[in-house]
């Protein structure tokens, strides 16, 4: 667990410098953080492509080169979610030169499952960052206080999908 956490501080450190440097995104309603943006300040070159259904993202280190490239043909909501879980492989797990994420990484138990004996921790942390930077919880709290309390509600304010924002809800005891 102790990863866990370290994986949560990373995330909201990012969280941070990236609303200094881009302020807070504050059309009323509006919570979503800018993954590509993220990327892009990181030194990290965002690409979509046309991977098969079951690939959602990828992580390459080619030198000084970092990329990401991400499933083309999957809702945004999604590819949102997979361009946040490898910015997290990206800060943490730098040993890794090239990292595939061959499932659904937005739907917990698929990754629970089809990750074990790969390397399951190392994807607990990446969606815990993930997590954290679509769905910080400072922001959360701050929403739920507003009176936004419905699933559907909160999840479009960050423009999450819905399981992903109910499994968040419930990690922070929301639910
Ligand atoms: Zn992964």
């Amino acid at each position: 667990m102790r990863e866990k956490r370290v994986a949560v501080k990373a995330a909201k450190k990012v969280v941070s410098q990236h609303l200094k440097k881009h302020g807070r995104p504050t059309t009323s309603g509006n919570y979503k953080i800018n993954v590509n943006k993220v990327a892009k300040d990181l030194g990290v070159t965002v690409v979509e492509h046309d991977f098969s259904d079951d690939m959602s993202g990828v992580f390459v280190r080619e030198g000084d080169s970092l990329f990401i490239g991400v499933n083309e043909n999957h809702p945004p909501t999604r590819k949102r979610f997979t361009i946040a879980h490898e910015i997290g492989h990206f800060l943490l797990h730098a040993e890794d030169v090239i990292h595939h994420d061959n499932f659904d990484l937005e739907s917990p138990s698929v990754v629970l499952y089809r990750s074990e004996g790969i390397n399951s921790s190392a994807e607990v942390e990446a969606n815990a960052f993930a997590a954290e930077l679509l769905m910080p919880e400072q922001m959360i709290d701050e929403c739920i206080e507003e009176g936004k309390t419905s699933i559907e509600g909160l999840a479009k304010a960050f423009n999450v999908s819905i399981d992903a924002m109910r499994y968040r809800l419930i990690n922070l005891n929301y639910l």
